[in-house]
């Protein structure tokens, strides 16, 4: 059996606020306990909510991203995205949206239409990985990620991982990045329990969206919106299900690298975050209409 990596503590969520006025978000992190985690930024975990029949789409106008990565996945409700390269999409439930900003995207984000008039149950997570400085100014990119083309990895007796990025058990992830990152979707039912392999050396972490979990036999994580990061030696953490359960578990390598940031730009040094707001105010960075 490997080494299991050590359980360095549980967090919660760092707060909650409002993403224009579709989406109710907590952040899980970056937070007070929770500040380092790259190539991983941010994680918001949006509802789960509730949303009443409206013929008023809501979410976030028009908005610009630099330096970075936005990854969306939907558990329930739907989003619509344009953006300013033209490209248009639906996330819908199991889906995943990865969005490469890199030199500039400005894009809207809006419940789906269906959704908006239908109303509804709405759960979905935003993570922000950054990239490295030779990508910050490549050409944008965009991955619309269906739920049928994620395949699974056996963790356990009917306890399975959805691969979105990097592997997993030599299961490949659909998603492209650029530099070593990986992003599992892991649901247990109650009384499930899988062996999760991770790589020795990067930055992870385990983070329970709703649910009741053990990690290692002895960290139990429960209720809503909870994080526990893991060291980096060690290359496997036992996953037992104490009642049905949402987990997310990111892992990827270091960047290394100085961070500027500011609101929707994640640069690596201040002159550049200047740059990042003139662009964007001379219409650089294009619109989405
Ligand atoms: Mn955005």
């Amino acid at each position: 059996m490997s080494e299991r990596k050590k359980v360095l503590g549980v967090y919660g969520a760092a707060g909650s606020h409002w993403v224009g006025d579709g989406f109710p978000v907590r952040t899980i992190f970056p937070s007070r306990d929770v500040e380092d985690l790259s190539p991983f930024l941010m994680l918001d975990y949006a509802g789960p909510a509730h949303f009443a029949p409206s013929n008023r789409p809501r979410g976030v106008e028009e908005h610009p991203h630099r330096g970075f990565e936005t990854v969306t996945i939907s558990y329930q409700g739907s989003v619509d995205h344009h953006d300013s390269a033209g490209n248009t999409g639906t996330i819908n439930p199991g889906d995943v949206q990865w969005m490469t900003a890199a030199s500039g995207v400005v894009h809207e984000e809006m419940h789906g239409k269906d959704f908006t008039s239908e109303g509804g149950d709405f759960e979905m997570v935003q993570l922000w990985v950054n990239l490295p400085a030779a990508q910050k100014m490549s050409k944008p990119r965009y991955q619309g990620i269906l739920d049928s083309a994620i395949p699974r990895a056996r963790l356990g007796a009917k306890a399975f991982a959805r691969v979105i990025a990097g592997e997993l058990d030599g299961v490949q992830g659909p998603a492209k990045t650029f530099t070593p990152v990986n992003v599992f979707d892991v649901r247990l039912e109650t009384g499930r329990r899988g062996e999760l392999k991770l790589k020795a050396g990067q930055n992870s972490a385990i983070v329970l969206l709703r649910g009741d979990v053990i990690l290692n036999g002895s960290s139990e994580l429960k209720g809503e919106a909870l994080i526990a990061p893991l060291a980096r030696s060690g290359e496997s953490v036992l996953l037992e299900a104490k009642s049905e359960s949402l987990l997310l578990v990111l892992s990827g390598e270091s960047l290394n690298e100085p961070v500027a940031s500011y609101g929707p730009f994640v640069m690596n040094t201040e002159s550049e975050l200047k740059q990042a707001f003139e662009d964007y105010r001379v219409g650089r960075m294009g619109h989405v209409h």
